[in-house]
């Protein structure tokens, strides 16, 4: 039974049935409801959460955002300010398809591009524009980004640009764009299940009771990260344990409710985004914090020293790549070590290359003159076996080969027969710090089938009538790891899809 003109702000005309309800208010709602409010339809995007808290992952991230362009010219028509003086001494290289492909290829482990790959690459830089010309604009990451040579900015890794003001910020342009179009934003209304009629998807069943009917419905409530049971279910016993990054919400209520009307699980449920994350952090990120500061509880800056684990070892190849590349892979590795730990280990030599969360109010870590003082104080940490860890990665330093953070510099070391690849100077240097971490997810992989029109599809392949996702919900984009950057492109460019589809479909 729907809630006739289920009436959500007072005194405004709601339609009976709306064109298009999507389900979750982050990047992929938000661009689905825009997309199709663009062709004209009703819609209706319905958010469990309240409006402190609407906006789920996308509020917490720092905007940055991968697509793949041919010159710098192209970035010109997306960003926030073009007259800012520093552009034109800034060099923001190119970034093809083909590198982008390549990037995704390098989690893959071997397997081919995914259908959806080739969909998030070949589609990113047109939806890019097209949020630009719906008012939602860009700065290039300086800080984080791009070094400075000779008086120009250069940037590098492929990912120059974020969101104005990050991700509260994208959040903020893609709701005024919605609302803009005549869209209607409804918070405090968590979705519980499908309405289906035939086979079809006719509406939605809210929480609390309300049934609410539409032609088509959009999911994009994100996927199952704050969901400790799906995740010790779905990915490994050792995720129930992990810390959440973002939102409480994502609690994987679309996924279940879509795999219930027939939907085909798809995509890779024992990968999942992680990375590590100050061990003490509380158990899901704090949105009331400063949008920059969301993302301190992170430490990612093992290249530049090294990561031992409780019994004083080290499990992971700390300077393999490039930071963006690596952190989503070691998020789960530090889950997997004996209490779900380690202690990232650096020396004053590079302390003021340590990004920003190191120094944060909040950052939890040791100090000391010296290693075996700095070690003694790791409570848990077997001090004696991590020193030898430390001497022993010491004395096989490559002293020929130069220190260079802005390039993999091939400046190696070794324990145990474990490589650190680049960026290996000797922890000599005191004073010392400890920083201890575990595994945070951020988001997870698996998830629904979707067509190249981000329709649902069933076990034989076909479209449940009525019924799109997109987001976080999409399986297949992710398999081992992500280029960062991706997560935000890969929402905005299903959102667009999805919505666009979904008004021509009801
Ligand atoms: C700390 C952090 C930093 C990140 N940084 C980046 C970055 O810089 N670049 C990048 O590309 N990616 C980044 N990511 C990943 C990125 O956040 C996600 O890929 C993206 O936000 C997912 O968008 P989404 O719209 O699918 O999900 P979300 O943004 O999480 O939106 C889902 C929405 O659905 C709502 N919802 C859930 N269940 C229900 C329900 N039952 N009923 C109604 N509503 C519901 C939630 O409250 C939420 O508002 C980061 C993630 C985190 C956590």
């Amino acid at each position: 039974m729907y809630t006739p003109g289920y009436n959500l702000q007072k005194g405004a005309e709601m339609p009976d049935i709306w064109d298009v309800v999507v389900v979750g208010s982050g990047n992929a709602g938000l661009c689905a409801g825009i997309a199709a409010c663009e062709k004209g339809a009703s819609v209706l995007v319905l958010e469990k959460a309240d409006a402190a808290m609407a906006g789920g992952n996308t509020k917490y991230t720092a905007g940055a955002m991968r697509f793949a362009y041919d010159t710098s010219d192209d970035l010109l028509p997306l960003l926030a300010n073009p007259d800012d003086p520093r552009i034109p001494n800034a060099d923001f290289g190119a970034y093809p398809a083909a590198t982008f492909k390549a990037d995704l290829l390098g989690f893959n482990d071997g397997a081919p591009l995914t259908p959806e790959q080739e969909i998030l690459v070949t589609q990113s830089y047109d939806t890019m524009v097209w949020l630009a010309g719906h008012g939602v604009t860009y700065d290039p990451i300086w800080a984080r980004q791009s070094f400075e040579k000779d008086g120009k900015f250069i940037f590098w890794g492929g990912l120059t640009l974020a969101a104005e003001n990050e991700g509260v910020g994208l959040f903020d342009m893609e709701r005024a764009a919605f609302e803009k179009l005549g869209g209607t934003l409804q918070y405090d209304a968590a979705f519980a299940s499908l309405v289906l009629d035939d086979g079809r998807v006719t509406g939605v069943r809210l929480a609390c009771g309300t049934q609410i009917a539409a032609k088509s419905v959009v999911l994009a409530c994100g996927g199952f990260e704050s969901n400790a049971q799906m995740r010790a279910d779905l990915i490994g016993p050792e995720w129930a344990g992990a810390k959440v990054r973002g939102t409480p919400h994502n609690m994987g209520d679309g996924l279940q409710a879509a795999w219930d009307a027939g939907a085909v699980r798809y995509g890779r449920f024992e990968g999942c985004h992680a990375t590590p994350m100050d061990f003490f952090m509380k158990d899901f990120g704090n949105v009331d914090i400063p949008h920059g500061e969301r993302k301190n509880y992170r430490k990612i800056s093992y290249f530049l020293g090294l990561m031992v684990n409780e019994n004083g070892k080290r499990f992971v190849d700390e300077g393999y790549d490039f930071r963006n590349y690596t952190y989503a892979q070691f998020g789960r590795a530090v889950l997997q070590q004996p209490g779900q730990r380690a202690w990232q280990i650096f020396d004053a030599k590079v302390f003021d290359l340590l990004y920003a969360e190191y120094r944060f109010h909040d950052a939890h870590f040791v100090q000391a003159d010296d290693l075996p003082s700095l070690l003694a104080q790791c409570d848990g940490l077997n001090a004696a076996a991590a020193l030898d860890t430390i001497t022993a990665f010491n004395a096989s330093v490559d002293d020929a080969v130069p220190f260079d953070p802005t390039a993999k510099d091939g400046k190696s070391a070794e324990t145990d027969g474990l490589a650190k690849s680049n960026w290996a100077q000797r922890i000599d240097q005191g004073p010392y710090r400890a920083f201890p971490v575990t595994g945070g997810i951020t988001f997870t992989y698996g998830g629904l089938k979707v067509s190249d029109r981000a329709q649902v599809l069933d076990a034989e392949g076909a479209p449940i009538a009525g019924l799109f996702a997109c987001g976080e919900m999409v399986g297949g984009v992710f398999l081992n790891g992500y280029p960062g950057g991706s997560g935000l492109t890969s929402g905005a460019v299903f959102g667009r899809l999805a919505g666009t589809a979904a008004v021509s479909q009801s």
